[in-house]
């Protein structure tokens, strides 16, 4: 076969005409026969069996059906019109609906004749429908070969639209397989192949599209899935050695006066094991030749502050300036806040820069910044600015990561001629499986241990008929000093049904408790930012009990005497929003409670959900769970990353694969770090190849 052959591009093949090409092209990617040939099947289905129309569910999806079209008639709408035919198999009746094509299915479709009907249902309004369906005479579909595992290809409406299903889809890449006589190359190399009990490409390609039985299917699928997590997992571990070897990062040798006595002298109480652990890992990387690119992850409350201001004392003992960012102004104050508490005996100068310092601060952090003044810069995206520029800046950390996208990080590392070291910080948990095709080309370091004498939380999950009872709790931890946070979900589609809730909560919560015994707090995100810095640090000085608030205060707001954290509507909160919600509360030494209130109607996903929090406080296992529950395009993060955009593995599902994918890539590049050995040959041309084509690998930055 000519080796090119695979870049041939897509309108050469038979049966493809300039505009199923150009649809090809835009609403599937597939641009050249190597892309259909990686178009590989959502799933399979068993095109031997058939449903009757009183089984359908409504959440049936694609379904076969035989039966006879007793009636057609033409149903004109807002845009348009369509063409209704009404189905019946004698159990039921349903309707095939066309919006395009009409005369072609009216002359085409003969009534009261037995057809097979394919294609994807609807429901609406108690009718079940299929749109643009797949038909076939029965005495033909009787004649055709039918199997037990008919691929089921991505496809688009657009594309069904103007007859591009998924039988054509089938047709075209049997014509690629007659094309190329099904001898493509292997892509990876024959050891690796030997050693783990791989079949070869060929036989990968041909049984992922026309599966021969269920084993040669599967065998299929695990030697593509290996493939397609090998090379990412050997890009980003040759990435970050590439770095570790080329980017040259500021050696800090010294420990110094300012670490040394804040570390000796200053530090309010003891480390945890975890704490001391991660600071050794920073103190390692920070000591080598390399760029450090270290994500930090930590639960709420788990005291990564401490450690990212020991990091910047290191930096500061080595003669470079450090720069802390966070995500939201109250954010960076508190740390600006806490930060300058913590330094006082040590005499640095720290400042804070984000979008409300004034202009004739600014100037002057500008200028401090530029002589080498100014020590440690705290602050927001304002720190990101063009005119923020540092004498020598060795040091930058990013809390709460996944705020920040990857072209912050980047526009950071550009400040210097030598990029700065760089530690990110997550109280995310990011699932480890997850956390190694996201941040594959970082180091990770867990703190896994909470500070001792932390009482763990306890969670209830409550019912609304027992909110008297719930308001009678509050009182009384009112009654022993405590502060209370109530809040509500807002979430952007109902914004304003959202608002009136969260305003119908407040005045029944003002009602149940009268000022002036009770003083209550309320923020929300139509308030203006400094109305907001008002009510919250009202709260924080304790002149009020009880903050009713959305989901403003979700990150990171510290307030140690606040015991009781009651979420309204909860069900309709993700998991990792009602963890971090709860991680605003336990920060003191009394034990703290959070309350989820729900109603009565419980989905099974939200039952899970509160199931999970009331019985664990372990950020590491609710981000498990929440994986599970939501699949890893709606975690954080992953949306930028593109670790989505996967053609035939699963993050979640596929754990294992990657595992054994990840210490494989390893392996190689400890062996042949440049890929010299003949033996390797077929992988370098391939990681090549894979690497000039962007739409696979786009998401590695
Ligand atoms: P997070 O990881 O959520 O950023 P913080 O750094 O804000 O956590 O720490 C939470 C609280 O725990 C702070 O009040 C901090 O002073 C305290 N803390 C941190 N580490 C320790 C420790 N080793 N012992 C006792 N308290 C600690
Ligand atoms: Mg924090």
């Amino acid at each position: 076969m000519n080796p090119n052959f695979l870049n041939t591009p897509i309108d050469y093949l038979k049966r493809v005409g300039p505009q199923r090409a150009n649809l090809l092209r835009t609403e599937l990617g597939v641009h050249t026969y190597q892309d259909l040939i990686n178009l590989f099947p959502n799933r399979y289905i068993d095109k031997t069996k058939y449903y009757k129309i009183n089984e359908l569910q409504r959440n049936s999806t694609e379904v076969q059906l035989v039966g006879k079209v007793v009636h057609m008639k033409m149903v004109e709408q807002k845009r348009g019109k369509r063409l209704v035919a009404i189905f019946t198999d004698g159990t039921a009746e349903m309707e095939l609906v066309w919006f395009k094509g009409h005369k072609w299915i009216k002359e085409g479709v003969k009534l009261n004749t037995p057809y097979v009907v394919y294609g994807k249902i609807n429901w609406f309004n108690g009718v079940f429908s299929i749109p643009h369906p797949e038909m076939e005479l029965l005495k033909d579909h009787e004649a055709s070969l039918r199997s037990a595992m008919q691929p089921v290809y991505p496809s688009t409406e657009k594309l069904t639209k103007i007859g591009i299903n998924n039988k054509v889809i089938n047709q075209l890449i049997q014509e690629l397989f007659k094309e190329s006589q099904g001898k493509f190359y292997d892509t990876l190399p024959k050891y690796l192949l030997e050693e783990l009990k791989l079949i070869n490409k060929a036989e990968a390609l041909f049984n992922i599209h026309f599966p021969r039985n269920p084993e040669m299917l599967a065998k299929a699928q695990y030697r593509l899935k290996f493939e397609e997590l090998f090379y990412i997992q050997f890009q980003l571990i040759r990435k970050n050695l590439v770095r570790k070897s080329k980017i040259k990062g500021y050696p800090f040798e010294n420990v110094g006066k300012n670490f040394t006595s804040f570390y000796n002298e200053h530090l309010p109480f003891d480390l945890t094991g975890a704490q001391k652990r991660v600071i050794k890992e920073i103190r390692k990387d920070l000591g080598s030749n390399a760029q450090m690119n270290r994500l930090l992850q930590g639960d709420v409350g788990s005291g990564k502050t401490i450690v990212a201001l020991l990091t910047a004392l290191l930096a500061l003992d080595n003669g470079f300036q450090a720069c802390i960012m966070a995500p939201t102004e109250i954010l960076a104050t508190q740390h600006y806040n806490g930060i300058l508490e913590l330094v006082k005996p040590l005499n640095l100068n720290v400042k804070l820069l984000t979008g409300s310092t004034k202009t004739s601060d600014r100037k002057i952090i500008h200028e401090e910044l530029q002589n080498g003044d100014l020590s440690i810069l705290i602050g927001t995206h304002a720190v990101l600015e063009d005119k923020v520029k540092f004498q020598n800046l060795g040091l930058a950390i990013i809390d709460e990561q996944h705020r920040f996208g990857v072209a912050q990080r980047a526009k950071l590392w550009r400040k210097n001629e030598i990029p700065p070291h760089v530690l990110v910080m997550t109280a995310t948990p990011i699932p480890r499986t997850l956390a190694m095709s996201l941040y594959g080309d970082l180091d990770i370091s867990v703190i896994d241990e909470l500070p001792p004498g932390r009482k763990p939380i306890k969670t209830v999950h409550r019912y609304d008929g027992n909110r008297l009872k719930v308001f009678q709790f509050i009182r009384d931890e009112i009654e022993k000093g405590r502060q209370v946070y109530v809040v509500y979900p807002l979430i952007q589609e109902s914004e304003s049904m959202d608002y009136k809730d969260l305003m119908d909560g407040y005045e029944s919560i003002a009602r149940d408790f009268p000022a002036p015994k009770y003083q209550i707090s309320i923020v929300h995100g139509q308030m203006k930012p400094a109305d907001k810095d008002y009510e919250m640090d009202r709260f924080l000085r304790g002149e009020t009990q009880i903050m009713v608030a959305t989901t403003v205060i979700e990150v990171g707001v510290n307030v140690p005497n606040a015991s009781v954290m009651i979420i309204e509507s909860a069900e309709r909160f993700g998991l990792s929003q009602l963890h971090q919600l709860r991680g605003r509360v336990g920060r003191g030494a009394e034990q703290s409670f959070c309350i989820l209130m729900t109603g009565h109607k419980l989905s099974d996903d939200s039952k899970t959900r509160l199931e999970t929090m009331t019985r664990t406080n372990d950020g590491f296992e609710i981000a498990e769970v929440d994986l599970k529950l939501r699949g890893p395009g709606n975690i954080m993060g992953t949306q930028q990353s593109g670790v989505l955009n996967l053609k035939i593995a699963d993050i979640v599902k596929d754990n294992d694969i990657l595992k054994v994918a990840r210490y494989y890539a390893m392996r190689l590049l400890k062996d042949d770090p440049t890929l010299q050995k003949p033996e390797n040959k077929i992988v370098k041309y391939t990681f090549e190849k894979l690497q000039l084509h962007k739409n696979i690998w786009n998401y590695i930055s």
